[in-house]
């Protein structure tokens, strides 16, 4: 499961959801994002959690036998 930076898309591997250049543009305190980048970062961890679901129901699948 690769990050992505919410605002340029770079992967990155730090944990923070910006990458390097963007972190030192917005900072790494949360509270003193802009709104927008806020929102940015909530809607992606929704879909990172979609994700993870879907994959565990193939999972479960594949452990029943229905694709073999
Ligand atoms: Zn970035």
């Amino acid at each position: 499961m690769q990050n992505r930076c919410v605002i340029c898309g770079k992967v990155i591997t730090n944990g923070f959801n910006l990458c390097e250049s963007c972190l030192r543009e917005y900072g790494r305190d949360k509270s003193r994002y802009p709104e927008w980048l806020k929102f940015l970062i909530a809607d992606t961890n929704r879909e990172v959690r979609q994700e993870r679901r879907i994959s565990q129901r193939e999972i479960s699948f594949t452990d029943l036998g229905l694709y073999d």
